[in-house]
């Protein structure tokens, strides 16, 4: 199954918006920001494996929506090469603050004091682009002013991205009184919204927010903090019968976990999205970190991969990915089987049910 290829320990310090989130119990050791680098893996210069994520696109399969980006650094054309490269019609790009390191937070300790420029800069950098860059602002919603919000929605953000449930971004329950004036208006405005929630953590608090606001029009990345535990995600599939989930993974240990339990679960998870093939759309979980110098190729590469991993879990027979190696904390490119997904159903996934949750944002 593994092949041959130098260890790769990961790039844990570029993982997406699961950063410091392992797939996790309470009280698990959280990933460690910035313990490895591409420099430092093992003490080499770049490693060997770095050329394992070029892997051709997939043949034939439809063009797909990528609901799950995290445009950062301003790597707008960059971004766009990479959605024509795998037939990648259109992305929701997030508002990242606390993921931009040419924006770093302010002193203070909040990581997430950024958001409002954050949201001004993807409106900006997404301004030309539009008919592909979905812009998704972020929002703290018990500071966010009702005219604020629907002044970047008039200006064209298609969505809100936000990031409450995420345990390290998490200052009082998803389902806090201060929060409602921003739900309410979310759901009387039908707006599109990705919310990350870590369902180990917080299920009962996302149980809560959805039976208080029914017809929000929510996403929740990662089978809904749920790749590793597929008894969780059917019970909240089955409590909310109008949530949808991304089937995204991102980079570093929480990828590989997800990857390496569905492929186990294969067949149920098969089975899962058969039976309700709407409530199921792709994403990347990308950040769009480039590392400078002669690394920036390396990173592009790892772009790649990333993205036609998240592809090939849904598309194809078999894709590669990082996976457990030999030794503790060593990863290695190596191919997991996909749930080759087809027809309609595969359409819908990568494509439709985005367009039916994006609404008017693609335009005609
Ligand atoms: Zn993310």
């Amino acid at each position: 199954m593994l092949r041959g290829v130098a260890p790769l320990a990961l790039t844990l310090l570029l993982a997406g918006c699961q950063r410091g989130e392992p797939g996790s119990k309470p009280g698990s050791t959280p990933t460690p920001e910035a313990a490895a680098s591409p420099e430092r893996v093992n003490g080499d210069e770049q490693p060997a494996g770095a050329s394992a994520f070029t892997a051709p696109p997939l043949p034939e399969r439809p063009a797909a929506i990528d609901i799950h980006v995290h445009l950062v650094g301003g790597h707008v054309d960059e971004l766009l090469a990479t959605l024509d490269r795998h037939r990648i019609s259109a992305a929701a790009v997030l508002a990242s603050p606390h993921l931009d390191p040419d924006h770093p937070p302010p002193p203070g300790g909040d990581k997430f004091a950024g958001w409002r420029a954050a949201n001004e800069r993807l409106l900006e950098q997404t301004q030309a682009h539009r008919d592909r860059l979905l812009p998704f602002v972020t929002v703290e919603p018990a500071q966010v002013e009702a005219a604020e919000l629907e002044g970047w929605l008039d200006r064209g953000a298609c969505g809100v991205k936000l990031y409450i449930g995420h345990h390290s971004l998490h200052p009082r329950p998803l389902d806090d009184p201060g929060y409602a004036a921003t739900f309410a208006l979310l759901e009387q405005r039908a707006v599109p919204v990705l919310l990350h929630v870590n369902t180990v953590r917080f299920e009962d608090e996302l149980d809560a927010l959805l039976r208080a606001y029914p017809k929000l029009e929510v996403v929740c990345p990662h089978l809904c903090g749920s790749r590793t535990d597929l008894d969780r995600l059917e019970r909240i599939l089955a409590k909310h019968p109008s949530l949808r989930v991304d089937t995204s993974h991102g980079e570093g240990r929480p990828g590989v976990d997800g990857f390496t339990n569905l492929e186990r679960e294969r067949e149920r998870l098969r089975a899962l999205i058969g039976a309700e093939p709407q409530r199921f759309l792709y994403g990347s979980d990308l950040v769009t970190l480039i590392s400078s110098g002669s690394q920036a190729e390396f990173s592009l590469g790892r772009w790649r991969g990333q993205v036609e991993a998240n592809l090939g879990l849904l598309a194809a027979e078999r894709f590669e990915f990082l996976r457990d190696g030999a030794g503790p904390a060593m990863l290695t490119t190596g191919e997991y089987r996909g749930l080759a997904l087809e027809g309609e159903v595969l359409e819908g996934v990568l494509a439709g049910n985005a367009r039916i949750w994006l609404g008017g944002c693609l335009g005609p």
